[in-house]
């Protein structure tokens, strides 16, 4: 006759429930031993047997030590991977003639060329009206041109 009101509460003591471990540093299955209201207030873990108060999961999102970046010597990085990025474009567009870079030239999205202090560049953005962004090969550099308008 007595209906259990299940749906009111899905936790409880005894019950496994998805926590993170701070022994373990990680997400893992975990008994509730103890519980506060509606809350979770204290977990066994199932990897490790401690417990521990509950913690919620971080998520799968969080990512774990094998994440961990490779340090680069940091200075340098910067200008190295804009001058990678430079010499794959310039492979890539090898083919294209280089125009002459002047305040007053159309420029389209890939266009190659010539700046007389930079030297040879790719467009690499159109900042509406009437700048580029030009990959030179030690800097990226922003410069005016014409504009979309005239190109038509
Ligand atoms: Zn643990």
């Amino acid at each position: 006759m007595a209906r259990s009101t299940s749906a009111a509460s899905s936790s409880s003591v005894a019950k496994e429930t998805l926590a993170f471990c701070t022994s373990c540093k990680m997400d893992l299955n975990h008994v509730i031993v103890a519980m506060k209201g509606d809350r979770i207030a204290k977990v066994q873990c199932l990897t490790c047997k401690k417990e521990h108060v509950y913690r919620n999961p971080k998520g799968a999102t969080e990512p774990g030590p094998k994440a961990t970046r490779t340090r680069k010597s940091s200075s340098e990085d910067g200008q190295h991977s804009i001058e990678a990025e430079w010499e794959k474009l310039m492979a890539s567009h090898k083919d294209q003639p280089v125009k002459p870079y002047s305040t007053k030239g159309a420029f389209e999205l890939g266009d190659k060329l010539n700046h007389p202090s930079f030297g040879e560049g790719i467009v690499g953005k159109l900042i509406y009206p009437n700048k580029l962004e030009v990959i030179f090969r030690s800097d990226v550099k922003v410069l005016i041109y014409a504009g979309v308008a005239s190109t038509f």
